[in-house]
């Protein structure tokens, strides 16, 4: 298609009426067709060129924290190393475009390196949303780093949740997540007066939303499959 190369397979639909066309997590596109329609799948896929290309450029530049043996870090992929325990004592340390992880034997790598993720986002949360927070006129109630899925999210009682894979992100997304989730404080909801306040504080919040849905958090199940890590090479 164009100069790209979909996957692509045909299953039945149950009760739908009309073709879906659907993209799967691993980039395969599924053409759902209705049990009782007699339809030709290539005409659909000819049809529907121009969507898919759109989209399947839109999910492949999507890029996850954790990444076959690499993770982001500011924004940019740091390959995981692990080698034996530092004289210094050091457990994770970043050197050119490597992490490298000094196993002491008490913990697995993995738990070094996310409690060292949750702390160098704490450090981040405590250096900059204090400042954010002045600039909004508001005091800060309860900032915590949980084990979530999203970027951030703030409850009715005005806390505020951060992921701990917050670091990973360039410092101008990390900024918005904290702008975003402050802005939250005044608006609980997407409306129209949300994204009016937050262009207030952040003109150019467009931009960075769409930067930001370009990015994922990895699921701690996800996690632990050594591969990710490339642990056992
Ligand atoms: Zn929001």
């Amino acid at each position: 298609m164009g100069n790209i190369e979909v996957p692509y397979h045909v299953k039945l639909g149950k009760s739908s009426k009309y073709v879906h066309l659907r993209f799967t997590q691993d980039l395969q596109l599924e053409v759902v067709i209705p049990p009782d329609a007699r339809v030709d799948a290539q005409s659909v896929l000819k049809k529907k060129q121009a969507w898919i290309e759109r989209k399947y450029d839109e999910l492949s530049s999507r890029r996850c924290v954790f990444d076959a043996g690499s993770i982001m870090h500011k924004g940019r992929y740091l390959a995981i190393i692990t080698v034996s325990p530092s004289k210094e004592g050091n457990e994770i340390e970043i050197k050119n475009d490597k992490i490298i992880i000094h196993v002491n034997g008490t913990k697995e790598p993995l738990s070094l390196l996310k409690e060292w993720m949750r702390k160098a986002t704490s450090e981040l949360l405590t250096s900059k949303l204090p400042v954010y927070a002045t600039r909004f006129g508001l005091s800060l109630g309860s900032v915590s780093v949980k084990n979530t899925k999203r970027w951030g999210y703030c409850t009715k009682d005005g806390d505020l949740i951060f992921t701990w894979q917050l670091i990973a992100l360039p410092d101008r997304l990390a900024d918005y997540v904290m702008i975003h989730e402050l802005t939250h404080l005044f608006e609980f909801n997407h409306s129209k007066r949300f994204w009016a306040k937050l262009a207030s504080v952040c003109p150019d919040f467009k931009e960075q939303h769409r930067a930001l849905s370009n990015i994922c958090t990895t699921k701690s199940a996800d996690l632990n499959a050594h591969e990710l890590l490339n642990l056992d090479r």
